[in-house]
């Protein structure tokens, strides 16, 4: 049996729940803040200004956060000129674009494809799983074969461009992954809409030249991308696999329930993986928002940034990091 109380620490209240001995129990404390009911779109990188500036149609308009995080990122998919997501993603090293996306909703419904090919927009498959049917991850051929029978359409996602840019990385055929933008940058977003509720999306065509199969963060719900409505949501950036060891957007957003601000949780979370794994060579950034509408945002190495638009104003913020 056990009892809960509230009580306020630095002005929020805190319900923490108390075996009959009186001590706290593991887990069990958590936060409660007033709920934002003022409509916030942040996601990750630079290309998240225009995926903000597309959500912030739908959110002024008193749509669903829901909505906004999945035309959001629509956005980027479609863009060929971005190289890390949908059309225009750099391929694995035999030349093949697999896609990896995910997203969930206020109500903590997920769902999410991965190695998914030929398909421009993985993000609404993602959502497509979600809603119709009872799973929440597809893969490969199972995806684009359920992708397929929704209507969408099978499209070559190699360009011109990432074909010649494979094309040059073949000649040392080096996998390096590298800090920042330059071979990798997901777009993750969070929204929340008028009514205070929070949305995730997250999408990728993964780390460039990575071996056929292989499968990162984003597709992962609670490493690439975690929303409990009633406290707040996280999503991830940088090299998927040190996210998928510490299941990275989870432990943020449980942070942010047992108290920690989003800048806090974030923080917590790159230190989790600073303090276990080799992450030297490796960028990984989380991006934030907890319910009254804070967000935080931190890296493993400097140039990690995202936007965040509040009040029709989108700016571009970059990030603090563990390294300098
Ligand atoms: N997290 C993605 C992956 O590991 C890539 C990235 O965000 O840079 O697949």
């Amino acid at each position: 049996m056990k009892s809960r109380r509230t009580f306020l620490k630095n002005g929020v209240a805190i319900t923490a729940g108390l075996s009959l001995a009186g001590t706290s129990c593991v887990g069990e404390s958590e936060i409660q803040r007033e709920r934002s009911t003022k409509p916030k779109a942040i996601s990750t990188w630079n290309h998240g200004l225009s995926a903000n500036e597309e959500a912030w149609k739908t959110l002024v308009d008193g749509g669903s956060a829901l909505d906004a995080v999945e035309t959001g990122v629509m956005v980027v998919e479609a863009d060929p000129k971005s190289t890390s997501v949908g059309l225009g993603g750099l391929p694995d090293r035999d030349g093949n674009v697999t896609l990896d996306a995910c997203i969930m909703d206020h109500l903590g419904n997920a769902g999410s494809v991965s190695f998914l090919q030929h398909i421009k927009h993985p993000i609404s498959v993602a959502r497509k799983v979600m809603e119709e049917t009872p799973h929440v991850m597809l893969v490969g051929d199972g995806a684009l074969k359920f992708a397929l029978s929704k209507g969408f359409k099978k499209e070559q996602l190699l360009t011109e461009d990432s074909r010649d840019q494979w094309k040059k990385w073949k000649e040392e055929s080096k996998y390096r992954p590298i800090i920042n933008s330059e071979n990798h940058d997901t777009i993750g977003m969070i929204c929340q809409d008028s009514k205070g509720n929070l949305s995730g999306s997250c999408t990728t065509s993964g780390a460039a030249y990575k071996m056929y199969g292989r499968v990162g963060d984003s597709p992962v719900i609670g490493a690439g991308l975690f929303v409990d409505n009633d406290h707040g949501a996280a999503v991830a950036t940088g090299m998927g696999e040190l996210m998928l060891k510490t299941l990275g957007s989870f432990l943020v957003v449980e942070l942010i329930r047992q108290g920690a601000t989003a800048q806090e949780a974030c923080e917590a979370a790159i230190q989790r993986i600073v303090d276990k794994l080799d992450y030297k060579s490796f960028q990984v950034g989380y991006l934030a928002m907890d319910k009254a509408g804070n967000t935080g945002a931190f890296a493993i190495h400097p140039g990690f940034n995202y936007a965040e638009m509040a009040d029709g104003n989108n700016i571009l913020i970059d990030s603090r990091s563990y390294s300098n």
